[in-house]
């Protein structure tokens, strides 16, 4: 019997069950592939669907992201056989499993330089990192961009990736451990927001012209002091709500600071096309392969102890990325 982490109700890390599902013996359909999980990614998104600020129909199982090996191709899948080796981010939320059935077009061969934990942590992370720069807002050698959370999952992949596009970055952390690990990937300033005025200090780093775009995944207690660290026609990307969702708020407050543009992107729009995964995937292979992107797998997991993976990323003792083995 395999086993899955699945909960039956919303609420705290002990929601989370360990659960036998027999996932590994469930048919599979014809556009399916089974994967055995070798590692599991853990990111903030699967706080939200626990605690149901993102709704999931429920029992559910939780996770958006793993790495492993195909067991089994359904009878439409074409381009995958038994053995290869696999990784995704997306899909039906269920990754916190040992094995599991899952559609064949969300996954993407795993290069053989790159290991299993090193896959389950980059792909949604390093997928984000890329759509953000690349494409939601497509950063220029010289531009100065604020990044907030920049020791976190998403913040250490985003600085290393706009580093060597050539920006100055600026990122903000709360604490000195975490300004330190910043900068030791690519940030140029840090701000510890816990005990500094974050816009102050943008402005000050900027001679008062501020940034060409935020990225702002903190949400509710970032949001205005993010549009006042915008130069006039700047770019907030609002792409999440670690503190809690943003507020309505009136447009006009865009307006009066300068005609700025916002947009509250999510991965799962930017990978929605087959071929823009492949090519999205491709270039983050490339950036990790070639050294220039390097993955810290902060934090290992048992996959029975998830919930402590998720008690630990609530309460801001995590860096970098989180997998769970199973
Ligand atoms: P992180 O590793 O960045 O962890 C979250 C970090 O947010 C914490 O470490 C903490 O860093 C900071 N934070 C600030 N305020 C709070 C708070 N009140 N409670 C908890 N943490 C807080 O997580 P991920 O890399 O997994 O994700 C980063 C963010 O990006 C999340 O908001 C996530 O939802 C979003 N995201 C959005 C995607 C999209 O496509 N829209 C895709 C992927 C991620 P510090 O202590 O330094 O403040």
């Amino acid at each position: 019997m395999d086993y899955s982490i699945r909960f039956t109700q919303t609420g705290g890390p002990e929601v989370l069950q360990w659960t036998a599902v027999g996932a590994g013996d469930t048919p599979l359909k014809p556009n399916e592939a089974r994967v055995r999980h070798h590692a599991v990614g853990v990111n903030y998104i699967d706080i939200y669907h626990r605690t149901g600020l993102y709704p999931l129909p429920l029992p559910s199982g939780i996770g958006l992201e793993g790495a492993g090996l195909v067991e089994a191709v359904g009878t439409d899948v074409g381009d995958l056989k038994i053995g290869d080796r696999v990784a995704y981010a997306g899909g039906a939320p269920g990754a916190y499993s040992q094995v599991r059935n899952i559609a064949a077009n969300i996954l993407v061969k795993l290069p053989e330089v790159i290991d299993f934990n090193t896959g389950a942590a980059m792909m949604l992370q390093g997928l984000t990192a890329q759509y953000l720069l690349r494409r939601t807002y497509r950063v220029k050698a010289g531009e100065t961009i604020l990044i907030h959370a920049a020791a976190g999952g998403v913040g250490l992949i985003v600085c290393q990736w706009a580093k060597a596009l050539g920006c100055t970055v600026i990122g903000t952390v709360s604490t000195e451990a975490k300004a330190t690990l910043a900068r030791a990937h690519g940030c140029d300033f840090t701000i510890n927001y816990s005990s500094e005025n974050f816009v102050e200090r943008v402005k000050d780093i900027t001679g008062g012209k501020g940034v060409s775009v935020v990225y702002d995944s903190i949400g509710k207690d970032t949001f205005f002091g993010s549009l006042d660290c915008l130069r006039p026609l700047g770019m907030m990307v609002s792409f999440g709500n670690a503190s809690g969702p943003v507020p309505p708020f009136d447009l006009s407050e865009l307006a009066k600071r300068g005609s700025l543009f916002i947009t509250r992107p999510t991965l799962f729009s930017y990978v929605a096309k087959r071929e823009e995964l492949v090519a999205m995937a491709d270039e983050l292979f490339e950036m990790v392969s070639s050294g220039k992107l390097k993955i810290e797998v902060s934090h290992t997991y048992p996959l029975q102890d998830a919930a402590q993976a998720h008690t630990d990323l609530a309460a801001r003792k995590t860096t970098g990325s989180i997998i769970l083995v199973p």
